[in-house]
């Protein structure tokens, strides 16, 4: 493990400051500053961007993405044990790391960001998958970030850039393809953490396009995909009946069949039917 920057190996620095992983933070921390320097080179070119950086723990993550050259990074950081490491990371940089303790599904951190703006960071799978999700669906587009560069259980990474079809495509698949490009940018094995997770992760690299690829409304559109795949197994018209009572009617109207099922269905077919609903609850459906 050669240095990338004065500061003592994260080994040491968990040591000094008593972090021990906590599983209910789901705490695994990537301690080789050289695989954090090349996830934080995933975001790319970093130098006239801030960075929001949700869960830095001890810091690995962080001090890859300032000596990879960010302008500045802002994190956000639930467990206050790990407070002072971070501290010493911002007094080595100066001026170029703002800290910020809380709860990252509570806080909103635009006030304390300058666009352009990407996002990178190794959370715990459900706050992950809700962050993501989140930042997916905002009322309106272009969001505040211009990439994701995010790390998740192998699994769940699948699903993000899942093809209609596959068993993995599904609500993921859909919000992250609809308004970004998704793609898988690093797997890392268990070991790549310390304390090993049971399964492998990846790292996956999301980059907003400047509109959605098929117009539809946000809300509506996650609605009418979450029914659709709370029961994949069904035909749509079955799995959507809560959606509307005319939904074989708006199904035929988006170019659909009624027999389909969800896993059939291409991302612009899910829009198609976005907007039949939207028509038909402002009153103007056929
Ligand atoms: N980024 C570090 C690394 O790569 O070594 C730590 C990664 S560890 C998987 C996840 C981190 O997210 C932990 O430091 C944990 O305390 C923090 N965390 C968990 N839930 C959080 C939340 N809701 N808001 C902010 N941070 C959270």
């Amino acid at each position: 493990m050669s240095a990338i920057d004065s500061l003592p190996p994260l080994r040491e620095v968990i040591a000094q400051h008593g972090l021990s992983a906590r599983k209910s933070l789901g705490q695994n921390f990537l301690l080789d500053l050289n695989l954090t320097a090349k996830i934080a080179r995933q975001a790319g070119n970093l130098s006239s961007c801030d960075v929001l950086e949700i869960g830095p723990g001890p810091g690995g993550l962080t001090r890859g993405l300032l000596s990879e050259g960010a302008r500045r990074v802002l994190v956000i950081e639930k467990d206050r044990r790990c407070l002072p490491a971070l501290q010493e990371i911002a007094a080595a940089y100066p001026g170029r790391l703002e800290i910020l303790e809380g709860d990252a599904l509570e806080i909103d951190p635009l006030a304390h960001l300058t666009p352009p703006i990407r996002v990178v960071a190794n959370l715990p799978y459900n706050v992950g998958t809700e962050l993501l999700v989140r930042w997916l669906t905002p009322p309106d587009w272009p969001p505040f970030w211009e990439s994701l560069t995010l790390m998740f259980q192998r699994e769940v990474a699948e699903r993000i850039v899942a093809e209609p079809g596959s068993k993995a495509y599904g609500r993921l698949a859909i919000l992250a393809q609809w308004r970004a490009e998704a793609r898988i940018a690093m797997q890392l094995p268990p070991g790549a953490f310390t304390p090993p997770p049971k399964v492998s992760s990846a790292v996956v690299h999301l980059t907003a396009l400047p509109q959605p690829r098929f117009p539809a409304n946000p809300a509506i559109l996650s609605r009418v995909v979450a029914a659709a795949f709370n029961q994949r197994r069904k035909m749509l018209r079955a799995a959507l009946k809560g959606v509307s009572p005319h939904i074989e009617d708006l199904l035929v109207e988006a170019g659909l069949k009624p027999t389909d099922r969800a896993e059939q269905i291409p991302l612009e077919g899910f829009c198609a039917l976005a907007r039949a609903v939207e028509r038909e609850s402002q009153g103007k459906s056929g």
